[in-house]
């Protein structure tokens, strides 16, 4: 058996939720509706919810015979940056939580392990586990600003954006570019697009 008790759960934590006011009577329910503070690293590397950014819980705590049910949303703004031009991305993040919170000694408790089902420590349960996953799931592991962000220039870091179509920087690549430029305006017929792209590569 594993001794649950040992990972003391903090009631001032903000994802811990307090089912002392839930009667323990299967179908009782009790919702719960308010902003906490955002936990630290809640995301990836390059985008999650700032640490102390307002998290917009709508939850339904229900109680079933085995422990409570919480089902509902939790939402809060993200910050990132773009995985190709670094430019700062702003937005928001909604996930859908539902976790089952067994009583101590319940059969649920007694069958499963604490990874599968969660716990309840007398009152108390800690829904961040469940959004801290819901979360790196619904966010991108490659943020972009936009779907078609072009990135950087990689020999001078300037994005592609602020710079000329025919931005280089080499002679060899002026004239190249050059040549293919004048490939192309000097054949007709279809395909002549399509053969100046391969001459350029
Ligand atoms: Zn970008
Ligand atoms: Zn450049």
């Amino acid at each position: 058996m594993h001794d649950h008790s040992l990972k003391h759960l903090d009631p001032r934590a903000p994802l811990v939720l307090d089912t002392r006011d839930l009667p323990r009577r299967p179908g009782a329910m009790r919702v719960i509706q308010r902003a906490v503070h955002a936990p630290s690293n809640l995301g990836l590397e390059l985008i999650g919810v700032p640490e102390g950014a307002d998290l917009t819980l709508d939850l339904r705590l229900e109680s079933v015979s085995e422990g409570v049910l919480v089902s509902g949303t939790v939402s809060g703004p993200v910050e990132g940056e773009c995985g190709r031009c670094l430019r700062p991305i702003t937005d928001t993040v909604t996930v859908s939580v539902q976790e089952l919170y067994a009583y101590a000694h319940s059969a649920t408790e007694e069958t499963t392990e604490e990874d599968e089902v969660g716990r309840l420590q007398g009152d108390l349960l800690d829904l961040e586990p469940a959004v801290r996953d819901a979360v790196v799931l619904e966010l991108p592991n490659h943020p972009l600003c936009r779907a078609d962000c072009p990135g950087l220039c990689p020999e001078c870091g300037v994005s592609w954006d602020e710079l000329p179509a025919d931005h280089s920087h080499t002679q060899v690549d002026l004239r190249w570019a050059a040549l293919a430029k004048l490939t192309e305006e000097t054949r007709t017929g279809s395909g002549a697009a399509d053969r100046g792209a391969t001459e350029k590569e």
